[in-house]
């Protein structure tokens, strides 16, 4: 199992590290320059797959197959298939036969859309350097990740260094939309001892993150011309009851939770409900008749999917019973293929222990242990048997003017360098 690294190897990695440090930053403004946003990560793929090949790894490169991920409970139903997407694999066979030992580094090559562009001061596909800052979409979900985790074992094979354990580096496709690329590695019979999933959480070390849930509501109104308004019903001006009646859901939950997990005490909003679209109306000269809400309802590990839906649903349904119309015309609530329960390994495990020490001898600081947002973390710990920990550098995730530090990428990439040595074994 996993095994202290003495100070003088601390050393010699670090310093390592610190050699390659425009080879990383370059890598990474490298992989931001490959649009990927989801559905279109081939060319970002195909470029670490041969990077990866260059290293002398083995390589498993593939599309998967929605025949075999839709029989898994897990599966997220997107609609869409997985022609020219395929996930990568780059396999370090260990060269003893340590159990316990094998390592699984895994990051999304997924972006969501950079739109609005032209908000953006610097080009989402540029990679710019500006104060220690490299700008991005993706830049730090989670392109700084994957660069991160690659360049650690790079560091480990320059050096010359012969890992015991397997040391899996992992590519997929399709995160931001659920995680059945993860899904697929896992079916394909990828799974260690341990895995470290590389999203930002600004290099805090997270065993645990929520759960996630997407709805539609749709509120209906009574259409009518603008000239005999009288006579309509503006489905706008109901869903916004609705839409309070959400907000107000959110502040109770908060306050229910608080201080109840210390992954979550220090969370801002550890259970936070997202209105992401509000659409209504017909025409600009007609009372509304239909206004479609659509949100996202985050919950902490522990709660179950039917638990929260018929929370979510009360809250629903009290709100219309305070309307005439409502209560006449309820909205309909559909529960969409985006949901995901939460998961988390114990903060005591080895794995966490293991990243606590490395990020330490590291930074000469204690990590800050928490709790995180819903990501494929849950689908290599509950579906692959492999208990896995959220580390990662960057924390702007799909916003604009997107970026990842570079202290922060050199300081992961440091980490888990210590930690492939450290929970693998080395000679
Ligand atoms: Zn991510």
């Amino acid at each position: 199992m996993a095994r202290s690294v003495p100070a003088d190897v601390v050393r010699k990695c670090c310093e390592a590290v610190d050699q390659k440090r425009k080879e990383i930053v370059n890598f990474c403004r490298d992989l931001i320059r490959i649009p990927s946003i989801t559905g279109h990560e081939k060319k970002a793929q195909e470029f670490l797959r041969d990077h990866l090949q260059a290293l002398g790894l083995e390589i498993d490169f593939w599309e998967p197959e929605i025949s075999l991920l839709e029989k898994h409970p897990a599966y997220v139903n997107t609609g869409s298939d997985y022609q020219d997407r395929p996930n990568v694999v780059a396999i370090h066979k260990g060269g003893g036969k340590k159990k316990g030992s094998s390592l699984i580094l895994s990051g999304h090559i997924d972006v969501v859309t950079p739109e609005p562009v032209e908000k953006w001061s610097f080009d989402p596909w540029g990679g710019e350097i500006v104060s220690g800052r490299i700008y991005g979409r993706g830049a730090s979900d989670q392109k700084g990740g994957i660069a991160s985790m690659i360049k650690a074992l790079e560091t480990i094979l320059d050096l010359g260094m012969e890992i015991d354990g397997d040391v899996l580096l992992e590519s997929v496709v399709d995160e931001e939309f659920g995680g059945n690329g993860t899904l697929a590695c896992v079916l394909r019979g990828h799974v260690a001892d341990g895995g470290v999933v590389t999203e930002p959480t600004a290099c805090k070390i997270c065993p645990s993150h929520r759960g996630s849930i997407h709805w539609r509501t749709k509120v209906y109104g009574q259409g009518a011309h603008c000239a005999a308004k009288q006579r309509g019903v503006s489905a706008v001006e109901k869903a916004m009851k609705i839409y309070d009646a959400i907000v107000d859901l959110e502040d109770a939950r908060i306050k229910a939770v608080r201080g109840k997990d210390p992954l979550y005490t220090k969370s801002i909003n550890p259970v936070p409900i997202c209105v992401g679209k509000f659409i209504g109306g017909e025409h600009t000269g007609t009372v509304p008749a239909c206004c479609v809400i659509e949100g996202n309802m985050e919950f902490l590990p522990g709660e179950k999917i039917e638990e929260v839906k018929s929370i979510f649903e009360k809250t629903i349904a009290d709100c219309c019973k305070k309307d005439q119309w409502l209560k006449r015309n309820p909205p309909t609530i559909e529960w969409l293929a985006f949901r995901f329960e939460g998961a988390e390994i114990p903060s005591s495990h080895p794995l966490v222990k293991v990243i606590q020490s490395a990020y330490k001898q590291v930074t000469s600081t204690e990590a800050v242990v928490e709790g995180f947002c819903g990501c494929d973390m849950r689908i290599l710990t509950l579906f692959g048997n492999t208990p896995s920990v959220i580390f990662g550098p960057g924390s702007a995730s799909h916003e604009i003017d997107e970026f990842v530090s570079i202290d922060e990428l050199m300081w992961t990439t440091k980490v888990l360098t210590l930690l492939i040595l450290s929970w693998c074994g080395f000679r």
